[in-house]
């Protein structure tokens, strides 16, 4: 490529939006251009990056077996409905209509469109194992769409799918996935951790979560310093010895049940009726093993999912509690599940804690709106009263008793779930075993966030200069800069024989043919980090030497054509 005639767009402003390095950066670099909240123009430049990640992925999956595939951003309502997420989803799903007010959403994840495609596709044992993929842009309304990229609201996910009829072979399939993607972030350059993660409302019985650590990362990630154990910190919590006895003695109940109605406990929380709007209920076991009801109700700003629920109600073994189990416990009152009805009772099995974070617990008249992947502090203020509970803090004992923990913040950069039979079964997706019985397979799932990827990997690669891309995600490897070229046209020759040589013998290089001073030329090609510059100019000809300089090293060096190619084959 010649940089005359690319469109590099680059900055000396620091964008005032940008919060966080990556984003700044990314402005900066002209790699993208916010259309609106969470939307992003790729820019060429920014692209060839997205295209770096992308193959990445694509090889590594390629190699480990699984199959590619494209399936539609724009999903039918009806398969949503199967499931039974088109209600459970929550806020972040898109929902549209068609001119003839057929309802679609825009795929935040597809795990409906995948099991369509099985139950048609896949008919016996023969077919299976099978893991296909797709790369492919997805859409989640965010709460807060923010750091560029990495949290936006329309992104670049790939995302895998297995179809096994044996546990075993998904826990093969699982591991093999575990390990594609550790192939995956080294090959990218990436200093990554896998971690324990809570299965939440996806539910199943094994998941991971990969993170680029950072500090500037959303997650907190707590690992020890005498095993392996790493997991993320609110599953980290729930798993850490004493954790549920110091929950249960936090949250000791103050009234059970108590019967109120919205208003009460408005004013007894302090709260603006007209701002609650969804509700969380779940079922499960206290302490002692007593059957218990929660419901949260929570104000229209904030959410609360049911893993938090459980913690914070002491829950073991829950589940989300039925239709019938929430009529039954608020008296059948009708409305109250639908729009706010003020003089609606309702029986909270409230307990202090929850009571306590009357910010945002309070009534609610959604039916069904329950939010997966929710985070203390970024979706939810952190309440104070129970942030011992859910703190994990650096020294803590190991849940496996095998030394201390490190807490330690990431970006979630990948997450493989063993999601079982749960989304087969719900759309009757059946292949004939060996014995000639229609079984209903198991699944796995697995995600990369592969725009979020380019983010992530500016937090870990920069200086004072700008971008550092490690190789494997850079937009070209070399930068062939030739200075004052109008002066002498034996140096625009030789940068243009040098950068023929380079392409020819496969390796990428630009052309730095814009004419620029050299300060702005060399500013540019370090803000867009380019991992290795070589500098063509009247002196160096006259020496038969290329100025050669890392994106890392703090000096440059000269040397001639063979011990230039040297370096950089
Ligand atoms: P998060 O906890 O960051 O909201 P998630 O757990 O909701 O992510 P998954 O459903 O596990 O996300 O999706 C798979 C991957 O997609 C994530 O590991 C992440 O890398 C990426 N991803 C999810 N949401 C976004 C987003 N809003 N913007 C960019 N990438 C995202
Ligand atoms: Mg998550
Ligand atoms: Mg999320
Ligand atoms: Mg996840």
């Amino acid at each position: 490529m010649r940089l005359s005639r690319f469109h590099l767009h680059t900055s000396k402003e620091t964008p005032a939006e940008a919060e966080i390095i990556s984003h700044k950066l990314m402005l900066k670099a002209g790699m993208i251009r916010k259309l609106a909240a969470g939307l992003y123009t790729w820019s060429p430049l920014g692209l060839r990056v997205l295209r770096k990640v992308e193959r990445a992925v694509r090889e590594e999956m390629d190699a480990a077996g699984a199959i590619e595939l494209l399936m539609p951003t724009i999903q039918p309502q009806e398969l949503w409905e199967e499931t039974g997420r088109w209600e459970k989803f929550g806020g972040q799903l898109l929902k549209i209509k068609d001119r003839k007010e057929a309802g679609y959403c825009y795929g935040p994840t597809a795990e409906e469109v995948i099991t369509d495609f099985a139950r048609s596709e896949l008919a016996s044992y023969k077919q299976l194992p099978v893991n296909f993929y797709n790369i492919q842009t997805k859409f989640r309304d965010e709460i807060r769409p923010r750091f560029g990229v990495m949290r936006a609201r329309e992104f670049l996910m790939k995302d895998a799918y297995s179809f096994h009829l044996t546990e075993e072979d998904l826990g093969r399939e699982y591991r093999n996935m575990y390990d594609t993607y550790g192939r995956i972030f080294q090959r990218l350059g990436l200093k990554f951790r896998a971690v324990f993660a809570d299965t939440g409302a996806i539910g199943g019985s094994a998941s991971h979560e990969f993170h680029v650590l950072a500090d500037s990362g959303e997650d907190a990630i707590a690992f020890s310093s005498g095993s392996d154990y790493a997991a993320n910190v609110e599953l980290a919590q729930a798993l850490a010895p004493g954790a549920r006895a110091a929950a249960s003695e936090q949250m000791r109940r103050i009234d059970t049940p108590v019967q109120k109605t919205c208003e009460d406990v408005a004013a007894l929380m302090g709260i603006d009726l007209a701002r609650t709007v969804k509700s969380v209920a779940l079922t499960g076991e206290d302490a002692d093993g007593q059957p218990q009801f929660v419901l949260a109700l929570v104000r229209g700003d904030h959410v609360v999912n049911e893993i938090k629920l459980a913690k914070l109600a002491g829950l073991g073994n829950y589940r989300l509690a039925t239709e019938g189990e929430i009529d039954a416990h608020l008296g059948s009152e009708p409305g109250f599940l639908g729009p706010v009805a003020p003089r609606a009772p309702i029986r909270v099995v409230a307990d202090r804690s929850v009571a306590a974070m009357a910010d945002f617990v309070v009534g609610a008249n959604e039916k069904g709106f329950h939010l997966a992947g929710v985070n203390w502090g970024r979706d939810l203020p952190e309440p104070d009263e129970v942030a011992d509970i859910r703190n994990v803090v650096e020294g803590d004992a190991s849940p496996d008793g095998q030394g201390t923990l490190s807490i330690a913040r990431g970006i979630e950069v990948g997450h493989v779930f063993q999601l079982g039979r749960k989304y087969a079964e719900a759309m009757q997706c059946t292949v004939l075993d060996e014995t000639g019985r229609a079984s209903v397979p198991l699944m796995g799932c697995y995600g990369i966030g592969v725009s979020r990827i380019v983010a992530a990997a500016i937090e870990q690669n920069f200086d004072a200069n700008g971008i550092v891309w490690p190789e494997a995600m850079a937009p070209w490897h070399v930068a062939v800069c030739m200075i004052n070229p109008k002066n002498d046209p034996a140096v625009s020759d030789a940068a243009q024989a040098l950068y023929d040589e380079l392409n020819a013998a496969g390796i990428e290089a630009v052309l730095d043919d814009r004419g620029l001073r050299p300060g702005a030329m060399f500013a540019d090609i370090e803000l867009i980090g380019i991992p290795h510059r070589v500098v063509v100019s009247e002196r160096g000809l006259a020496s038969g030497s290329f100025e050669y300089r890392h994106r890392r090293a703090s000096e440059a060096e000269n040397l001639d054509r063979a011990a230039l190619l040297a370096r950089l084959g």
